[in-house]
């Protein structure tokens, strides 16, 4: 520029105010930079002295600038443009360095909350510590880490828990997935992947005498025990088929299994299958669900903490599948011994060897059980015990077990076998000894009372005196209903208390303590004291049991009325039974002439005592015919004798199911005579012969021979014979 041009731009007032412009966008950009860098201050000084045609040049060579834009600064020859263009660059540069300071000042106050929140926690630890609470979460992750390096899981299981584990440490306590994750991984590490219980060598004899000494009688079943212990001395791996108890409650199946554990010195654990109707009970929820647990087994291997254990899978009949799944099949792939090696559930996520598991299965009935599960199991048959292996399994092991529980011995109690006779004939009725040892324990409390209010007595330095009985008879006052539990009473007062002579369980004891008599022989006859009942034989989950049929007829219409919760099943049998009745009403004497309608204005209502309990099946199709017979006849039926067998309508009768049973429970009434089809004689093989001795068995093929039998004059068929 000519000195002119510099004048004459110096005077241009447009060029002023851009030069303003600049100048004053500079000096923003510079007080910006000026707080980081010192330096700055020279170009400070640089844009008060150098003119302001040179300024423009000098500034925007310092600035990175593409090269089209360095361009077109060189293109502008004209100092408005090139200062306008100067001026913008500036602009652009100050606001950049603003929008980046702004950010870093966001982020920067992020960074020190983090940074506060540390300090805090390292603050709360150090107080912590000082006041000696351990419970700190960073301690607690370290020692589950600890545990679960001596849980000995395989390695590809250890590499998922320690995925895990790196997960639960990211995560802050108060975190919604913490807890879940940790529980998930204690359940890791409290599983037991290698820790078994030590088998030591296996006598077949002290298991022999183990077995009998914790149970009477049940011979073949503990012969079947013993062989099945002996192919496991053997053979240890031996892929053995998994027993399963079936019976009545009460005879002894739990605990024939847990002697098996003590026979194998294994622990032993119990789980419960009654009532389970969703898989995820046997094989967990997945953990993606709220709540999520594991399965019943795995729970079970967590508790017992060793991974051989005896494992009892208690009432699998009683298991159920509905919507959720089918726990059944769950089962045979933990029966399987192909598959339970690699046992998935489904909360657990990766495979559990279940092998090394002794599996024992119990069950009230087989039909229920599935029958794939039911050919993975080696079924042994527990009938219930007879009134006499009753009489000996109370002296031998339920009254000295008893006592013990009480804190008593017999120098404080004794109940003579007599004693113990009434209790099984007037008290119970079962299959097992249950409630047998229920109402011994019940005597035992209430000896318990004498001996300590006795004792109290002594205590307060009195002279022996008559033995005080006001809470046993206070007790004994409200009629006596027999309380369920065995409560063991903490301590042992046979120690305690010094006893001159023992108390001894006599008759008037028995109706104090158990109350008036419950059952007696006499009910049978009471029973069919009208024409219209008559006994039947039928089968429960308790074991055999006896059930009347009573019928009676009213003025109607022709109806058959059913009652007592009846099934189809029996439902159509008392139909066939009313037909067939119906069909031979003239021979069986019971119309003049076999053109007479029996039902003639008149309604039968047959009803199943008791009315509570669901009842099913066709085994009740004889007794329904004798029932019907008697009250169309208007004779009384046998007391002393009980019946079962399905017929068809041609009037024949059918084999039917659970024979030992029902005869036990004919047994326990107190009949004397059983009629049984003729093709179950087979099944009477397995009746104890003291009770087939004791009984007069009539085997029968049609139904006039039950008529026959039932009757005391016999069938009323006979009168005009046809037969
Ligand atoms: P279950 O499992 O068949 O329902 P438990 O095994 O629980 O029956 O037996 C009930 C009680 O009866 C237990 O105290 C058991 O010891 C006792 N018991 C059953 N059978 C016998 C027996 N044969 N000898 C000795 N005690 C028995």
């Amino acid at each position: 520029m000519t000195k002119t041009e510099l004048e004459q731009a110096e005077q241009d007032p447009d060029l002023i105010a851009l030069s303003r412009q600049f100048k004053a966008t500079a000096m923003e950009l510079i007080s910006v930079l000026e707080q980081k860098q010192k330096t700055v201050s020279r170009t400070k000084v640089l844009l008060d002295t150098v003119p302001v045609y040179r300024l423009a040049d000098i500034f925007v060579a310092s600035f990175e600038i593409s090269f089209e834009e360095q361009l077109s600064m060189l293109d502008s020859v004209d100092l408005k443009v090139r200062l306008s263009k100067a001026t913008e660059l500036v602009d652009r540069h100050l606001q950049s360095i603003l929008v980046a300071e702004k950010i870093t000042q966001k982020v920067e106050g992020q960074l020190s909350k983090s940074q506060k929140e540390f300090l805090l926690r390292q603050q709360m630890r150090a107080i912590k510590e000082e006041l000696g609470d351990n419970d700190d979460d960073e301690d607690d992750v370290v020692a589950l880490e600890r545990k679960m390096q001596n849980a000995g899981m395989p390695a590809n299981i250890w590499k998922h828990a320690q995925r895990e584990l790196r997960r639960l440490r990211k995560m802050q306590p108060q975190q919604p997935g913490y807890s879940s994750s940790r529980a998930y991984l204690e359940l890791l590490a409290d599983l037991p992947w290698q820790k078994v219980s030590e088998e030591r060598e296996l006598d077949l004899r002290a298991a022999k005498e183990s077995l009998d000494w914790d149970h009477y009688g049940l011979t073949k079943v503990k012969q079947r025990i013993i062989e099945y212990l002996a192919v496991r001395k053997l053979k240890p791996d031996a892929r053995g088929p998994v027993l399963c108890f079936v019976g009545p409650p009460g005879v002894g199946k739990t605990s024939l299994a847990s002697s098996i554990a003590k026979a194998l010195n294994r622990k032993f654990i119990r789980i419960s299958l009654g009532g389970v109707k969703d898989e995820a009970d046997i094989r967990g929820h997945r953990r993606t669900y709220i709540g999520s647990m594991p399965g019943r087994l795995i729970d079970g291997l967590k508790r017992v903490s060793v991974s051989n254990p005896v494992m009892l899978l208690d009432e699998i009949d009683k298991t159920g599948s509905d919507v959720r799944g089918d726990p059944a099949s769950a089962l045979l792939e933990v029966l399987d011994p192909e598959q339970n090696k690699t046992f998935n559930d489904h909360y657990l996520n990766v495979p559990f060897d279940l092998s090394k598991v002794i599996f024992v299965a119990t069950a009230n009935r087989m039909q229920p059980i599935p029958p794939p599960l039911l050919d993975r199991m080696e079924v042994i048959e527990l009938p219930g015990y007879t009134p006499e292996e009753k009489l000996k399994i109370a002296m031998k092991h339920l009254i000295p077990r008893v006592l013990e529980q009480h804190g008593l011995s017999s120098a404080y109690l004794q109940i003579p076998e007599a004693m113990v006779k009434l209790i099984i004939e007037r008290y119970t009725r079962e299959a097992g000894v249950r409630n047998l040892e229920r109402n011994l324990a019940a005597l035992a409390r209430a000896a318990a009372v004498k001996v300590a209010e006795q004792a109290n007595t002594l205590r307060l330095g009195k002279e022996i005196q008559p033995i005080t009985t006001t809470l046993l008879d206070s007790r004994l006052a409200d009629g006596g209903e027999v309380e369920m539990e065995v409560i063991p009473m903490g301590h042992d007062i046979s120690n305690t208390y010094e006893n001159p002579s023992p108390m001894i369980v006599d008759e008037a004891m028995l109706e104090k303590v158990l109350g008036p008599p419950r059952f007696d022989d006499r009910e049978a006859a009471d029973r069919v004291a009208s024409p219209g009942v008559s006994v039947g034989l039928v089968w429960t989950s308790f074991g055999g049991e006896v059930q009347f049929v009573e019928a009676t007829a009213m003025v109607g219409k022709g109806d058959l009325h059913l009652t007592g919760q009846l099934g189809d099943v029996i439902k159509e049998s008392a139909q066939l039974a009313l037909t067939w009745v119906r069909a031979r009403a003239a021979d069986l004497n019971l119309s003049p002439t076999s053109d007479i309608n029996l039902l003639e204005s008149r309604d039968i209502h047959i009803h199943f005592p008791a009315g509570a309990v669901p009842k099913d099946g066709p085994s009740a199709g004889v007794t329904l015919v004798t029932s019907l017979v008697s009250l169309f006849s208007n004779r009384k039926v046998r007391a002393d004798t009980a019946m079962t067998g399905e017929m068809t309508l041609r009037g024949l009768v059918l084999p039917v199911g659970g024979v030992k049973d029902k005869v036990l429970a004919a047994h326990r009434y107190g009949i004397k005579r059983v009629i049984l089809p003729e093709r179950n004689l087979k099944d009477l093989t397995e009746v104890p012969s003291p009770i087939l001795s004791g009984m007069e068995i009539l085997l029968v093929k049609r139904i006039e021979e039950v008529l026959d039998h039932a009757f005391e004059d016999g069938c009323p068929l006979r009168l005009r014979s046809k037969l």
